[in-house]
């Protein structure tokens, strides 16, 4: 199996050394990562200058690295590109989780997205951080097990998946939307300047069975997605209701 890995933290995260670890027990891995962090870029794709490929000085245990000088779903296209037809994407394990609502901002997604839209599997992988760095040994044995449970199936099919910190077992869950607050916080630069962060917030606790539910009930989630957006039931509303 070929299995290509991509991230949105950059080719220096510890998360994506630790998947590029794991992933080499289920086949061929190279590795097409940003040269910095990408977090939050979404889908972004970099079409108004060219890119660059370079074989990355980190050791990876012997397997290939790449640093590209764009984003997470530019990483997955030139990757596809140099190293024709994996079987798979992998992206991540993002430092930080990617539930809910974070989905629309999230790099990790977006890298394993851009495989789907090109016909190949791609899952997302993420877990929150506290302190200093995730525990990727105690993670190791999940991530073993989930990618057991998704490389089975050959599909072009796309998973969001998250890991809490302790996890017990795996579940199946959907996304969580509930209203969020896309907040900005004003604060002052060292020299006086008014300077924003921007930042999201969950504003309502988590419905049972959803992603963020299962990772707050030490639980690792696994959310199938879809690419296509279109809301069935207003479109059947409106193709029966307001002829054009
Ligand atoms: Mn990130």
């Amino acid at each position: 199996m070929k299995i290509l890995i991509a991230n949105d933290d950059g080719i220096y995260s510890p998360g994506i050394m630790a998947l590029a670890k794991i992933a080499s027990r289920f086949g061929e891995v190279k590795v097409y990562a940003p040269d910095v962090e990408q977090s939050s870029m979404g889908h972004a794709i970099t079409h108004s200058r060219p890119l660059t490929v370079k074989a990355s000085p980190v050791t990876f245990e012997g397997i290939q690295a790449y640093r590209v000088n764009g984003t997470p779903a530019d990483c997955v296209a030139l990757g596809t590109f140099l190293w024709e037809s994996p079987d798979v994407v992998l992206s991540g394990i993002n430092m930080g989780p990617n539930l809910g609502n974070a989905m629309w901002h999230s790099g990790t997604l977006a890298a394993a997205k851009q495989a789907v839209l090109l016909g190949i599997k791609g899952i997302a992988l993420s877990t929150p951080v506290f302190g200093t760095e995730p525990d990727f040994e105690l993670l190791d044995p999940f991530v073993e097990d989930t990618l057991n449970l998704l490389l089975t199936d050959k599909r072009p099919q796309l998973f969001n998946v998250n890991f809490p910190a302790h996890p017990t077992s795996i579940a199946w869950t959907r996304q969580s939307v509930r209203h969020y607050d896309g907040k900005v916080i004003p604060s002052t630069d060292p020299m006086g300047r008014k300077i924003y962060w921007s930042t999201v917030v969950p504003l309502d606790p988590a419905e049972e069975g959803t992603d963020r539910w299962a990772v707050e009930n030490g639980l690792v989630s696994v959310t199938p997605l879809r690419l296509d957006l279109t809301d069935e039931n207003e479109l059947r509303e409106k193709v029966t209701r307001q002829k054009l």
